[in-house]
């Protein structure tokens, strides 16, 4: 059986290496040539742990092929998976050009039997719409070829994405086909080893599982993010609440970290692509609506702090920015609280030192050039004579960070924690002022009161 991976992004390009990783034979096919040009001669396009070695390893032995012909490999395949990107269209909508136009592609170019199996996140009703669609393009092409089409949503998280497509916490399989169903779990063996986590549902229920899942996670972000908001004023402390609340079997301590909102390219366009798609069915999404509007919120707030500390106006301030990526462990910058800081703290005249351990590629690509940026090479040479340190992305290398040498590199001493990584107190005696979220702010000297 050869499987066929279409788009090799962040959920492509995994997908393909750990399904090859287990003995499929897989072709990754992206319309992008200098992708695939790049990832032939061994490139990574994305930062993502364990990856490269997996890629190199199964394209050496031969299991993993990259192209950019749907002519070549589209012939070879006996099971498709879309993996093109579905990001927000004009209105919130998902956008389906890309599942569309790669499913053109395919449906004009198959000989023989097919499975079509949807990884893209895509909103319900898009299984049956493409299955539709094949039919219609076959008819046009006067053929008669079966196919089945399968919805089977992908739940990686950047940065843990290669461990997460071996180590699946479930797998779903949304199909009214027993035959399709069989297929799809003949492919998935491998990772099941240690016990079945398939789920076989309808396409429907598939489908809406994953935008269910993805806004429940931003909820509990959300949440959290509202409380903290409380916390500033009342003098209680999120980190202590966030335990306190998490040792409740029913809470659990995870994804309950106040900081500044989600961001990269899953939770923003999913929860945006629920409440259109809630509103084609005359349905309002209060719930789905307040948590957007938090986290659009939240994503001002370590800005705010800083404003506020410098009396509104920045244009003699310079503020080293640590982390840039929308989480550790991956180079994306989709989404990602930074662009917001870095576009309120350039508004008012500040000059901004830039450091991320790996994105900083990725994001010399999306920040446009500006006289007041400054790229840095490391935490250190970013806090060289600032005023006030922001850290934004909680890499695992700014958790023990030299302070001394920091405080002495600096300017000022205002340190803006929008992860919440350090003890408030111990900052204050090592000589900052220290803000964070959702807990009291410890100043010694600051010229100005939060
Ligand atoms: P991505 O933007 O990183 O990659 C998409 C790839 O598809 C690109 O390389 C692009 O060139 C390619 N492509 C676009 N049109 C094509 C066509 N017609 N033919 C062939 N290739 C084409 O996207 P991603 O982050 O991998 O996400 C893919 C899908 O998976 C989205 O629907 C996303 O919501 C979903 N998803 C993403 C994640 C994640 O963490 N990134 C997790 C779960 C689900």
């Amino acid at each position: 059986m050869v499987l066929l991976v279409v788009g090799t992004g962040y959920v492509g390009l995994v997908t393909g290496a750990c399904l090859a990783e287990m003995g499929h034979t897989v072709i990754c096919l992206d319309i992008n040539k200098d992708k695939i040009q790049a990832l032939r001669s061994g490139k990574i396009p994305i930062y993502e742990p364990g990856l490269e070695e997996m890629v190199t390893r199964n394209t050496v032995d031969g299991r993993l092929q990259f192209s950019d012909s749907y002519d070549h490999a589209v012939p070879q395949a006996d099971v498709c998976f879309m993996a093109v990107d579905t990001p927000s269209g004009d209105n919130g909508e998902a956008s389906l050009k890309s599942l569309f136009s790669a499913l053109q592609s395919i449906a004009e170019r198959m000989t023989r039997s097919l499975i079509f199996v949807n990884k893209s996140t895509v909103p319900v009703g898009t299984c049956a719409q493409v299955s539709e669609f094949v039919a219609k393009t076959l008819a046009a092409r006067n053929v008669k070829i079966p196919y089945e089409v399968v919805s089977n949503p992908e739940f990686l998280k950047e940065g843990n994405a290669v461990q997460d497509c071996m180590k699946p916490d479930r797998i779903l399989i949304g199909t009214n086909s027993a035959e399709a169903a069989e297929v799809m779990k003949s492919i998935y063996a491998p990772f099941m080893l240690s016990h079945e986590r398939i789920i076989v549902m309808d396409p429907a229920s598939a489908e809406m599982t994953k935008y269910a899942a993805n806004s429940m996670l931003a909820t509990r972000i959300s949440f959290m993010n509202e409380m903290a908001g409380l916390c500033e004023l009342n003098g209680a402390d999120i980190n202590k609440v966030r335990v306190g609340m998490g040792a409740d079997s029913r809470i659990g301590y995870t994804y309950l970290y106040p900081g500044l909102g989600y961001g990269g390219s899953c939770l923003p366009k999913d929860v945006k692509a629920l409440m259109h798609h809630a509103g084609e069915h005359e349905m309002e999404m209060p719930l789905l609506s307040a948590v957007e509007g938090i986290n659009e919120r939240q994503k001002q707030s370590l800005g705010e702090k800083i404003i506020r500390y410098f009396g509104g106006d920045l244009a003699v301030n310079t503020v080293a920015i640590l982390g840039l990526s929308f989480k550790p462990g991956t180079d994306d910058m989709r989404f990602a609280p930074s662009l917001v800081l870095i576009r309120q703290l350039l508004a008012l005249g500040a000059k901004v030192r830039l450091f991320d351990p790996v994105a900083m590629k990725a994001a010399s690509q999306i920040i446009p050039d500006h006289e007041n940026i400054t790229w840095c090479e490391s935490e250190m040479e970013a806090v060289l004579d600032a005023d006030a340190v922001a850290l934004v992305t909680e890499w695992k290398q700014f958790r023990f960070l030299n302070f001394t040498a920091l405080l002495e590199n600096m300017r000022g001493n205002a340190f803006f924690d929008g992860r919440n990584q350090y003890d408030p107190k111990e900052m204050a005696k090592r000589g900052f002022d220290y803000f964070s979220i959702g807990r009291k702010p410890l100043h010694t000297k600051s010229p100005i009161q939060n």
